[in-house]
This record gives C-alpha cells, structure tokens and sequence, in this order.
C-alpha cells in the first residue's frame, strides 16, 4: 500500500491528507500542537463561554474553495453563517463604505461609483468559480478558462493605486483599499490589484461568510471527512528533524520554505535551495481578541450590522500605512480587520457579553504591545469602545510564532506578497510544490495559491505528489 506522512495539521495539511487518501494512500498527520486545524482553531481567550477565532475568521474563499466542495464539509456537520451587512468600512466623518453579498444591492449605496463598481468586480462575480478553477493553482499551467482568465489579466496585472484612482467616492475607494490590504503589500507595485479583485469578487459571489460554532469547526468537519479513510493524526508531534518523519512513499509539507531547509536542505538541488533561502516573509500581525459588554457602538449604522469591519481610513491612508510598515516603521494608525462574528453566529456569546475579534498589521518581528493602539483606532470610528471592554487577550509577533512556527515572525501568511513571489510561491516553475527531493512536496500557504482557509495548497501539492507516483485522480 502506498503510504505518506504530512508534516502540519494545518488546513492545507489536512486537505493534502484527505486527497491522497481519498486515493487509497495510507496516511500519517503529524502534528507539533496538541490538537489540528493550524490557521483554523478556535476557543476561549481568557473569557469563559466566548468562542474566539484564535487565527481565521471570515471564509469568503473558503466556501467557494474548488476543494472544499468536493469534500462536502456540510454533510461533516459544518454550517455557515452569513452576516447582514458583509463588510464595512467606516471613514472618520461617520460615513461609511459598505458590501453586500449582492453586487448590485453594493453599487446601489455607491451613487456615482455604483457603474464603476459593477465593471470592476461584475463579470469577475458572474464567473469566479471559474476564475477559481484557474488562479487558485500554480499560474504556469494549461487554463481551464482561457478567456475568462484573459478578462481578469489586464486588471490583475496592474498596482491596487491604479485601481483605487478609478473609484471616485471616497467610500468606494476605501472598500477596495481594504479589500486590497488584506494582500499585506504595497498598493503602488505591480500585480497587487489582484488579490483586492479576487477577495471582493469571492466576497460578492459567495458572502463574507463565518463557521457555525468557531473557524475550528471547518477543521472539525475536516476531521470527520478524514474519519471516512486510513488515516492517523499524531498531536503533540513537531518534528524537529528528518528523524521525526517516518519512512513513506510520500512525505507532504505543510510548511514554511526555511523549516523545509531545516528538515532537507542538505538534499535539495542547489537551485530550489537558493529559491528557498531567497524567499522573503511578510509583515506581521498583532492580534487581540476582546470580550465586549454589548455591541461595538460604531458612529456608522452599517458598521454595526457588519461581519467584518476594516478599519484604516481613506484608501490613500492605508497606501501610507501599509508603505511605513514595510518600511518597518509601526505607525499610531495601523490598518485592522475587525469582525463581529457573533452578529451571525449568536452561539460564540454569553450572554450579553460578545468575542470581538481583530488584528493589526505590524512590522515583521514587532514584539511590543499595541493593544493600547488598537483600541485607539476602533476607538476613533466607535467612540466608548474602550467602556465595553471587558477582558483582552493580545498576541504579538513573537507570541504569534510559539503558537504556529508557520508564522515566522509574526507572517500570518506564509511569505511576503511583493514581486514576483505574489505569484511564484515559493519559487518560479511549473511545479512549485516539488521541493526536487524524490516524494517531498510543499503543501503550505507559502505555495500557490497563497493564504487563507481553502485547502488548495494542500490539495494541488497532493494531487503532483499523485501524479508523481502515477496514481490516476479522479
Ligand atoms: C490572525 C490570523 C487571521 C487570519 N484570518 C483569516 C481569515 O479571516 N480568512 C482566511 O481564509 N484566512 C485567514 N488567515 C490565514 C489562514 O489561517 C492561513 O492562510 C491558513 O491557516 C494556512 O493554512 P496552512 O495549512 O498552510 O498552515 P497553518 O494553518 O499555519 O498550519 C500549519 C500547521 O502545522 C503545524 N506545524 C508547524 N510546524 C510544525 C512542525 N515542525 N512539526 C509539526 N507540526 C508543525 C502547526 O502547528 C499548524 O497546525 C488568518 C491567519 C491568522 C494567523
């Protein structure tokens, strides 16, 4: 029979498991903290009977991942939750921008970018699981929709600036600087429209959407589905050395590139060993998760009714911000994503006191508290939010990388997104997930296509590793 060992539990991890033992593979997770689910947990943080997202939190992505839905998580037990407004984001005279699953309901509330809005995210709306299909896999392959892909090139390809200056209003603008920052980059280089494009179209197509019971319970049903095949999870397993893995036809990484060196550097050809020590890590977050008496008493109406909130300022705001950080500079107004999950998903409170959940971004490495700067810009667009304030829990970048080593100085996603490495993760080739050590594939977030909770790292690591082994798919 043939056999594998997956190193990290993480979301790509386990959709590596589960596509190769879907496969008939015999399968080992193994896993360095005690339970699964890497970016996918969740829990108490410091308050009794709260649920908190301790990583990732919306999945707009997710629910619309090509892997996800083969699986079927529902049938696992897993629901999702949509929230009434599914993103705001408030500007400091009280006005706010503000998403809806429906991208004509949005460009409605646009007034005169409503037109603009619909060219921009429309078609790639209308036809992004197709778009999917194709841009959620290495970019050097045979697409599958050729002129669907053509379309969405010319708007890809250009700086996030570029496509702010075509909004007008200010609110519209600092919709898609938000959307457009979840990239952690520069608005002013090349390339960096496209993951904005993307996560406002998965946005419109699917909703900003939360897991029933806590991002952990995407895990949860991940497990079960696992349950189905021959596999076995380790915990409380972190391998440390080549030592720690067992002999397997297969051996799948759920990874950062500079722990793949540490485990098989010494085998790797000299080439791909370069790649690996070129590749650059991402800023940092600095996340708090807070236990609120009541709501957060944004100024905008529609913030209060929102899953997720960005928090920042104009566009041309964050454009600075997020230059000073990468400068390495920690500004007094970082960009932050708040979500009010609990808006959808009642279940995560008790009683009236709610989970609020949001992250700064920070310099790589920040080990410093910025709790206080945080509070001061939700403050800024909710004045008293410090008075609901009942209990904070605040991780910076160190504490960041004790509770995943994936999360290399505070990088919560897994490599820089500047250059050509937004791209070519974690290096340039056809096969990006070979690590050109016979049967060793990267199946991180540090390999196409990127962050978040889709498990198609995971699943187009697994489905070469197959191929390699001349094991058909189906
Ligand atoms: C604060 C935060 C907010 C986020 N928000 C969102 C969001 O809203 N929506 C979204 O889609 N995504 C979000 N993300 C990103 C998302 O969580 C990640 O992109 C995703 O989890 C990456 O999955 P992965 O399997 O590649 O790695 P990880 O989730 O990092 O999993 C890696 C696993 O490997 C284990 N591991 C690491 N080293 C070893 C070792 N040496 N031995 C054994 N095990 C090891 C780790 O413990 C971990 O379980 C967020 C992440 C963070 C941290």
């Amino acid at each position: 029979m043939t056999t594998a060992v997956v190193v990290g539990g993480g979301p790509n991890g386990l959709a590596a498991a589960l596509h190769l033992a879907r496969h008939g593979v015999s399968v080992t997770i193994l896993e360095a903290k005690s339970t699964v689910g890497g970016g996918a947990r969740s829990g108490e943080a410091g308050y009794p009977g709260l649920i908190n997202d301790y990583c990732s939190a919306a999945h707009p992505l997710g629910i619309g991942s090509p892997f996800w839905k083969t699986v079927d998580l529902e049938r696992y037990g897993l629901s999702w939750c949509w929230p009434e407004v599914d993103c705001a984001h408030p500007l400091d005279d009280g006005r706010a921008g503000v998403i809806y699953q429906s991208v004509d309901k949005t460009a409605a509330g646009m007034g005169s970018d409503g037109k603009r809005w619909k060219h921009l995210v429309g078609g790639l709306t209308e036809h992004f699981d197709d778009l999917a299909e194709d841009l959620l896999g290495p970019v050097l392959g045979i697409p599958h929709h050729p002129l669907r892909l053509a379309a969405f090139g010319p708007k890809a390809l250009l700086p996030a600036s570029v496509v702010g200056k075509y909004l007008r209003t200010d609110t519209a603008r600092a919709l898609y600087g938000g959307a457009a920052a979840h990239a952690f980059t520069r608005f002013d280089k090349p390339l960096t429209a496209s993951l904005g494009l993307m996560m406002l179209a998965g946005g419109h197509r699917y909703g900003w959407v939360v897991a029933k019971g806590g991002s952990g319970s995407i895990t949860q049903a991940l497990v079960d589905a696992l349950g189905d095949y021959d596999v076995t999870i380790a915990t409380d397993t972190f391998v440390r050395s080549r030592a720690d893995i067992p002999d397997a036809d297969l051996v799948l990484l759920d990874l950062t590139p500079a722990q793949v060196l540490t485990l098989y550097g010494d085998d790797m050809p000299a080439r791909i060993r370069r790649s690996y020590q070129r590749f650059r890590v991402g800023s940092a977050a600095f996340k708090v998760d807070f236990a609120i008496e009541g709501d957060v008493p944004w100024t905008n109406p529609d913030c209060r009714r929102a899953g997720t909130v960005h928090v920042g300022g104009t566009f041309e705001e964050i454009a600075a911000t997020e230059r000073e950080r990468i400068a390495g500079r920690l500004v007094d107004n970082p960009f932050m994503l708040v979500s009010q999950q609990y808006l959808a998903d009642p279940s995560r409170s008790a009683g009236n006191i709610n989970p609020l959940w949001s992250y700064a971004h920070v310099p790589p490495g920040f080990d410093g508290d910025a709790t206080e700067l945080v509070i001061n810009q939700i403050e800024r667009f909710a004045p008293g939010f410090r008075d609901i304030i009942v209990h904070t829990q605040s991780s910076n970048a160190v504490a960041l990388q004790e509770y995943n080593p994936n999360y290399a100085r505070g990088d919560i996603i897994g490599g820089a997104n500047d250059g050509l490495q937004l791209i070519f993760r974690p290096r340039f080739g056809i096969d990006p997930y070979a690590t050109g050590v016979d049967g060793v594939y990267l199946c991180s977030q540090s390999t196409p296509p990127g962050a978040g909770v889709h498990g198609m790292c995971g699943y187009n690591a697994a489905d070469r590793a197959l191929a390699h082994l001349g094991i058909p798919r189906t």
